[in-house]
């Protein structure tokens, strides 16, 4: 499984519809401070699903859309959508291209899309559960993450290693059998 591009339109500062395409040999994303950097990392966490807008660094959710420059007007809606390669079959879907989108408007109405279905956030947390790549994952570890998890409580700590032991399915399952 790895990304194969990401395509964002009016997410935080970028404006105009931008493709990022991840050719074997991209390892990194460079750049001047300020000039987005981040903001393609919260695209790929958004669109997986967090929903928390603090830790996108916003207030509440409708701060991911492109507020306006001085040159631009701000926009109405944010969207991103992440295309991954499935030809392994990590994924539980009968395809070997999976694109995930999300959209979400000023007026604060939001959408997710998989392979061009509407679906709702738990049907992409079903999928991206166990991948490694799920918005808790740990292949996304961001700045201060490191520290939390150090810092964590033995118990918090713990959902790491079960998620990347490929337990937490399970965990979760259990809880929801339980709670019927
Ligand atoms: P650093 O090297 O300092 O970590 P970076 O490349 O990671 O920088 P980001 O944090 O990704 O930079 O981008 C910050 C920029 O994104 C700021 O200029 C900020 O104004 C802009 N930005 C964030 N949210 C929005 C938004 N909703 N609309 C327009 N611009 C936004
Ligand atoms: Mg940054």
């Amino acid at each position: 499984m790895f990304l194969k591009r990401l395509e964002i339109i009016g997410f935080k500062s970028f404006a105009e519809k931008v493709s990022i395409e991840f050719v074997p040999g991209v390892t990194a994303v460079v750049g001047p401070n300020g000039s987005g950097k981040s903001n393609v990392i919260d695209a790929i966490r958004w669109v997986l699903g967090e929903q928390s807008a603090k830790s996108l660094r916003g207030a509440k959710m409708q701060d991911v859309i492109f507020a306006g420059s001085d040159s631009r007007k701000p926009l109405n809606f944010a969207e991103v959508t992440l295309i991954l390669d499935n030809t392994m079959g990590l994924f539980p879907l009968d395809y070997t291209e999976i694109s995930v989108s999300r959209r979400v408007f000023r007026s604060g109405e939001s959408s997710f899309q998989l392979n061009g279905q509407t679906c709702r956030l738990k049907d992409i947390n079903d999928v991206f559960v166990d991948s490694g790549l799920g918005k808790e994952a740990f292949s996304i570890i961001s700045q201060g993450r490191v520290d939390e998890i150090l810092n964590s409580r033995p118990e918090d700590r713990r959902s790491i290693f079960d998620e990347a032991a490929g337990v937490l399915k399970y965990r979760m399952r259990k809880k929801k059998a339980e709670f019927k």
